[in-house]
């Protein structure tokens, strides 16, 4: 059977799971969105999902058509119909359809669609012996033109350094912001360690406060390990013994190399292994 898509409460089989061509998420990127995993049939961390999509929306003074209990039984319904227990959901709120123009108040509804899927970003290779990534030439948003805390559907930012990565043959780029700091990566939240201590960059190094960092930082306290988020450099990269990426889809990737540079042994270091597998017991049972 074809995959299921939810659109503003129905179900659609993929081929026909379709929207209008003046739905404003399409014609100016003018929505919210939520990436989501479900691990042995239990989704994971969906408050904190709904929660941040809520707060997206609430950003761009987008109205989610529905309550978050609502959302949530619609996201339980959407993989339980598809028969997904290991999978990825994307939950995408428009703004809607209405007319050419930039105002969103020629949209009447916005348009909630749901999918259910399965997700791999990186291969198994990757979480044994790292990641290389290279630093973006693109800055990360300037938080005063679209703060990278609101997970909008306008994502060609992130994109710019995507395409920069693959450039370089890398499948990840960091990016800094506009003072030079340290902010993310495309997709991920950045992590280094260095004398078996965490360091992450602050919310206001213009980031999306990623709900996996979040878990990690938690995992590491937890373990004794201490995490400090403070503004990070380039300097401090290179020159760390660890460092690592997180995110819903990505989950915990070690990172050896940054811009030609080995970082630390080239290994995936110890800590990072210990937060993978801290990360293992929480989602796979
Ligand atoms: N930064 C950006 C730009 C992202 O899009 C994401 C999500 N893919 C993350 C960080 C990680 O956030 P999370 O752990 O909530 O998936």
């Amino acid at each position: 059977m074809s995959l299921q898509v939810y659109i503003n409460g129905k179900y659609y089989p993929k081929e026909q799971a379709t929207i209008s061509v003046f739905d404003h998420g399409l014609l100016y990127g003018d929505g919210v969105f939520e990436g989501i995993r479900s691990y042995g049939g239990k989704v994971f961390k969906l408050r904190e999902h709904l929660d941040r999509l809520w707060e997206s929306a609430k950003a761009i003074r987008l109205t989610i058509p529905m309550s978050k209990d609502e959302m949530a039984a619609a996201i339980e319904q959407t993989l339980a119909i598809n028969g997904i227990k290991e999978g990825y959901v994307r939950v995408v709120v428009t703004r809607g359809v209405g007319d050419l123009g930039l105002d969103p108040d020629f949209c009447q509804t916005p348009q909630v669609i749901i999918i259910a899927d399965h997700i791999k970003l990186y291969p198994e290779e990757v979480y044994r012996n790292g990641l290389r990534i290279v630093t973006a030439s693109t800055i990360r948003n300037h938080s005063a033109a679209l703060s990278p805390r609101i997970k909008s559907l306008n994502y060609l930012n992130n994109i710019l350094a995507k395409i920069e990565a693959k450039q370089a043959g890398c499948a990840e780029a960091l990016m800094l912001n506009h003072k030079g700091e340290v902010a993310e990566c495309t997709g991920e939240n950045i992590f280094i360690v260095r004398r078996g201590e965490i360091f992450t960059p602050p919310r206001d190094a213009g980031i999306l406060e990623g709900i996996t960092r979040a878990t990690v930082i938690d995992l590491a306290r937890k373990e004794g390990i201490p995490v400090h988020e403070v503004p990070l450099t380039r300097h401090d990269l290179y020159t760390a013994d660890e460092c690592f990426l997180t995110g819903t889809a990505a989950e915990v990737v070690p990172v050896v190399e940054i811009d030609l540079r080995i970082i630390g042994t080239g290994k995936p270091g110890p800590i990072t292994r210990r937060l993978i597998d801290l990360f293992h017991s929480l989602t796979r049972s």
